[in-house]
């Protein structure tokens, strides 16, 4: 069942109160949000980019160095209150949505690029960095950041890292977790770890920062990430290949991938996200039901690259391909693709966009999945996105909330879909509120009990973003 309103008890109001004033001695005014005497300001951290029922918290804190942080997380465990650490608040599942109550750790004013080291092709970086804004600085220095979500306009660094975001260039350059070197860390209770490492290798210990990548805000507050980098290449090239069928794009991933070739971005858009992208003012041929948006990269001449993808679209039987001439018309396409998510916003009153992932060869069979899907239980469905990773953003529409229990079904029977051709529930947007219910639809009971108790090892009393991945107090699901 989907849980836009999860049923997550709030902390009582005078221990968090008592936590809130507590932080403003501590901390000072000009730092600490209480929703008694400023709700206004304090909404604004109530939801994120999902359709998680908001909650608004009793404090906000705007730490602006570690040392907030340390203070946040040790009088919010002295009073047990909960704490939900945020970013950008762009998250796609609740991750930042303080469901419990209690009190929200801003980390946007964390903002420091502390170092680009050329020589050690790194990057330090304060966890309130907006991706964006980093890979702009490090693309001064002619070195490269390539993990980069649609959102990297406003999305953090530190929320990346929680999330272990992926996103168009994941094809040909991987996630996050590639790419997260080292972190200074702080607990629940205020202990401040640094894990990791500034050296390309290096296997001391158990690897303590790919546990805390993508633990979705759960084990700790990132306060200091350390990220690798690589040297920027000198040519890019992108082209759109249109297809009058949606399996025929299908196919052609399989094509590129199996010939081998390595794309840095293949984007797949089926027929009913053109309706979004031709809302939204984009010229896209009437004869297309479906396109691919294809880049490549590197040092030197592309054209043989080029002329391989070309042929290999036009096989699997695009009708047109388009190669851009210059860098505007390459902008003018990704701003498209980027706008894609709102556009598709815009064709309804509540949508819910999944980012399940098959192996890629399966791409096709998942859409033809979702086809059967959306007939059977009459629900408006698309898709899009990083089809060459085997990862679609399914987006889910309604107006009415009478769809809500058909949307319901077609989602737990995508899941399932996704499930038996090998994939996975999520491939970047993370379980959060939203999939905590599907968990176990994946994941045995036994796995599900030792990562809570991994997570019990980190944050004892469970303080640390309650409600998020696993469903409140080991409850089972009905798929159990
Ligand atoms: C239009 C749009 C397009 C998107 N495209 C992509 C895409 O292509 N690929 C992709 O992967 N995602 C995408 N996303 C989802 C989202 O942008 C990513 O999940 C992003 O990584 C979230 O970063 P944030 O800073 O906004 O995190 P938030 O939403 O603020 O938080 C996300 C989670 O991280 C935790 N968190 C935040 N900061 C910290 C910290 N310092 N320490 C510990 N935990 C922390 C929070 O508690 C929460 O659980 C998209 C979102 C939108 C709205």
């Amino acid at each position: 069942m989907i849980s836009l309103q999860p049923d997550i008890p709030r902390v009582d109001a005078a221990r968090a109160e008592r936590a809130v004033i507590a932080l403003d001695r501590a901390l000072g005014g000009s730092k600490v949000l209480s929703a008694r005497e400023a709700r206004a300001r304090c909404e604004a951290y109530a939801r994120d980019e999902s359709e998680t029922a908001p909650q608004v918290p009793d404090g906000v804190v705007l730490a602006t160095d570690s040392d907030d942080v340390v203070t946040c997380l040790r009088i919010c465990e002295q009073h047990e209150v909960p704490v939900t650490p945020r970013g950008g608040g762009s998250g796609r599942t609740g991750g930042a949505v303080p469901v419990a109550g209690g009190v929200v750790l801003a980390l946007e004013g964390m903002r420091g690029i502390k170092e680009i080291a050329r020589e050690d092709l790194l990057v330090v970086v304060e966890p309130g960095v907006v991706l964006g804004d980093m890979m702009k600085a490090v693309e001064a220095e002619g070195l490269f950041y390539p993990v980069d979500p649609s959102s990297l306009g406003y999305c953090a660094v530190g929320g990346n890292v929680a999330e272990n975001a992926g996103g168009p260039s994941a094809f040909k350059y991987g996630v996050t977790r590639e790419y997260v070197l080292g972190c200074e860390a702080v607990l629940m209770g205020g202990t401040r770890l640094r894990a990791g490492r500034r050296t390309v290798k290096g296997v001391t210990g158990y690897d303590v920062v790919a546990t805390m990548v993508g633990s979705e805000g759960t084990l700790a507050v990132f306060t200091e990430l350390t990220l690798r980098l690589l040297p920027k290449p000198t040519a890019v090239r992108t082209l759109v290949a249109l297809f009058s069928a949606v399996a025929h794009a299908g196919k052609c991933v399989s094509e590129i991938v199996a010939r081998g070739l390595q794309p840095r971005c293949l984007e797949l858009v089926d027929d009913g996200a053109l309706v979004a992208l031709r809302a939204n003012g984009a010229a896209i041929d009437e004869r297309a039901s479906a396109l691919l948006l294809i880049e490549i990269d590197g040092v030197g001449d592309l054209d043989p690259l080029l002329e391989q993808i070309g042929d290999a679209c036009v096989s699997a039987g695009a009708i047109d391909v388009v190669v851009a001439q210059d860098e505007a018309q390459r902008a003018r396409l990704w701003s498209a693709r980027r706008e894609l998510s709102p556009a598709v916003r815009r064709l309804c009153k509540s949508k819910l966009s999944e980012d399940v992932v098959v192996p890629r060869s399966k791409v096709a069979e998942l859409l033809a999945a979702c086809d059967r899907i959306r007939d059977e239980e009459q629900v408006r469905m698309l898709a899009y996105g990083h089809a060459g990773d085997g990862n679609l953003h399914v987006n889910f529409l309604w107006d009415h909330d009478d769809d809500l229990p058909r949307v319901d079904r077609a989602i737990e029977r995508m899941f399932h879909a996704t499930l038996a051709l090998g994939g996975t529930l999520s491939g970047e947007h993370g379980i959060g509120v939203l999939k905590a219910p599907y968990l176990p639809l994946e994941q045995s009971p036994e796995l599900i009990a030792l990562q809570r108790r991994i997570k019990d090892a980190f944050d004892p009393k469970g303080l640390l973003n309650p409600g998020k991945i696993f469903l409140p107090g080991g409850a089972p699901h009905r798929a159990c």
